[in-house]
């Protein structure tokens, strides 16, 4: 099929790439024309696990090609999505003007029938505006269906989880763009579930909300650990082997971050308030996570009496581990608290310290993580990259003037390292 997506961002270009490998022909589209002149030189604006292989071998099959124009896009395609950002505005709520502008791009160009399919998070009821929207500045006056296509994938996994997706969410408006819908998704083999269009902007909102949730839980869970002496990965593991629970988003830490959690939280409860319903379990969701860093904070401050001058490394940037996303990552947000603290950061991160430069400044970048610890008062583990447990522990305790280490997300094993001789302290393990 012919297909185009409107914004090659991370959803966007793991999308279209995704379906040129099943053999559709894609169009990615993005204004931001340094982006495009990257990605169509070969280069790549962001790091996802097998994605820059996919790319070049979809380019150079001809399935996959970028441009700036919309208007190219909409022509050349039948079925267009929409991937562009949907920002928490101040109080909470979602800034649609991305959506709505793309709506008026798509609508200027149509010349025939399009199916607008919506792969962005957006609030309940936003697909009923985009076919408002989309009528409204329809000059030539053409058939449409608006569609909504919640994305599920997870950043540092996108590409598997965009190949084999637990399920496929499909809201519709009328039952015409049933059939087309259908034959984009077949070659992935996934339930499918068809959905009214509601239903399906809900169900994201919902999921992610219930994600944070699970997150939001184990953290309070872990303070309870810690004030009472339990272990709270013994704690999670003895909940997660209940299949009613499930093991997954049991790992209690800093808190969760990056570009979706916090702010589909944001949106879900203020899309609530102006339904009339007052999500209070999901302010605390809130609460809690932010505080899970305060506690953390207060930790390192306790530990150390004085931070203003110390020298501390930290460990991890990224959002999380296997991406260079730092979009309202708890390690950056920690490094920034530290740094109003007066201290001096050596930092490390496998892949995100290019885009950390543009927010994290007056620190010292070190590219071996076993060189990070080199004549600091403390070391942190801000986020849960694997090859951060391969760390050169022994190198590190030498090279600490103390041997204290912080690890916000439990990556050792208490004992031992206590046994090597460190200071050592994570998340609800222990007082
Ligand atoms: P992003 O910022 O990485 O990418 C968005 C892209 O859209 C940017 O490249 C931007 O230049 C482009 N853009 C903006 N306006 C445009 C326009 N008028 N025309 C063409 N291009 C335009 O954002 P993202 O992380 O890919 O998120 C996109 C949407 O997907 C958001 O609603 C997000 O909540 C949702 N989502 C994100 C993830 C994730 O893990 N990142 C997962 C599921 C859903």
């Amino acid at each position: 099929m012919k297909l185009t997506i409107i914004g090659t961002g991370y959803v966007g270009l793991v999308t279209g790439t995704c379906f040129a490998e099943v053999g559709h022909q894609v169009i990615c589209v993005d204004r931001d024309e340094n982006k495009v002149k990257l990605l169509k030189s070969g280069g790549m604006p962001i790091y996802e696990p097998g994605l820059q292989e996919l790319v070049q071998k979809n380019v150079a099959s001809g399935n996959l090609s970028f441009t700036n124009s919309t208007v190219e896009g909409v022509e050349k395609s039948d079925v267009i999505f929409i991937a562009v950002p949907t920002p928490s505005m101040n109080d909470g709520s979602v800034d649609l003007s991305f959506i709505e502008l793309v709506a008026r791009e798509i609508a200027a160009a149509m010349t025939s029938y399009k199916i607008v399919v919506d792969k962005s998070t957006v609030p309940v009821k936003t697909g009923e505006k985009v076919s408002e929207t989309i009528k409204r500045y329809c000059k030539a006056k053409v058939e449409f269906d608006v569609v909504s296509n919640p994305e599920f994938l997870r950043e540092g996994f996108a590409v598997d989880d965009f190949m084999k997706p637990d399920r496929v969410v499909i809201g519709v408006l009328t039952q015409r763009p049933v059939a087309a819908m259908k034959e984009v998704y077949e070659p992935f083999n996934a339930p499918i579930i068809f959905t009214d269009i509601n239903s399906a902007e809900l169900i994201k909102h919902a999921a992610n909300s219930f994600l944070a949730l699970k997150i939001s839980y184990i953290n309070a869970v872990s303070q309870i650990c810690e004030a009472s002496g339990a272990n709270v990965q013994e704690v999670a593991n003895g909940m997660g082997m209940d299949l009613r629970i499930g093991r997954k988003f049991l790992d209690a830490s800093l808190g969760f971050g990056g570009s979706c959690f916090p702010k589909d939280l944001s949106a879900f409860i203020h899309i609530s308030e102006e339904l009339g319903y007052d999500f209070a379990l999901l302010r605390e969701v809130q609460k809690i996570n932010s505080e899970q860093m305060n506690r953390f904070v207060k930790k390192i401050i306790e530990t150390l009496w004085v931070v203003k001058d110390k020298t501390i490394g930290v460990l991890g940037l990224a959002f999380k581990q296997n991406t260079d996303d730092v979009r309202m990552s708890p390690a950056l947000d920690l490094c920034l608290r530290l740094q109003k603290e007066g201290a001096r950061l050596r930092v490390h991160d496998p892949k995100a310290m290019e885009k950390a430069k543009a927010v994290l400044k007056d620190v010292i970048y070190v590219d071996d993580m076993n060189d990070v610890a080199d004549g600091c008062d403390a070391l942190i583990i801000a986020t849960e990259w694997p090859e951060f447990k391969k760390l050169d522990l022994e190198r590190a305790r030498k090279a600490l003037t103390h041997p204290i280490l912080f690890d916000g997300r439990n990556l050792f094993d208490v004992e031992e390292m206590e046994k090597l001789g460190f200071i050592y302290k994570s998340i609800g393990r222990g007082r």
